[in-house]
């Protein structure tokens, strides 16, 4: 993934709701899955770091930037809920706009549906001129 030029970020360990976990829990998963990046790709100068459920305290934050830099997102496709509805994510992912930041897990329980909408999103998107651009790291 790096060598195609990927960013691999910090997505915690466990995917822990960082308002229910406790902030030393929180870090010892930060920390153990940044063991685990660091211990299988090649070291990066850049620390990237997502917060599992997208949101984090400002306490958080403050401890966080000082390593990594964060990454929130606009748009959660939901195409990994247990009742999600296809025309729904579909509507709501075509209300993106220029410059957000969309995000697709790529589990194995709903790698089928990433395929599905992830290629239906970067062709309505692509179809009306947008691009799609690693993240700035600025
Ligand atoms: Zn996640």
């Amino acid at each position: 993934m790096t060598a195609s030029g990927h960013f691999i970020g910090n997505h915690t360990y466990q995917h822990l709701n960082e308002w229910k976990t406790p902030a030393q829990i929180y870090l010892k998963a930060i920390l153990k899955c940044q063991q685990f990046i660091d211990a299988i790709v090649p070291a990066s100068s850049i620390k990237l770091f997502h917060p599992s459920y997208g949101r984090l305290t400002k306490t958080q934050i403050g401890m966080l930037k000082k390593e990594y830099k964060i990454i929130l997102c606009e748009k959660i496709s939901g195409y990994y809920q247990p009742n999600f509805s296809f025309p729904r994510v579909l509507r709501s992912l075509y209300e993106a706009q220029a410059g957000d930041i969309v995000l697709f897990h790529d589990i194995i329980k709903c790698y089928q549906n990433v395929e599905i909408f992830l290629l239906k999103f970067l062709a309505f998107f692509s179809a009306r001129g947008y691009t799609f651009r690693i993240l700035n790291m600025c």
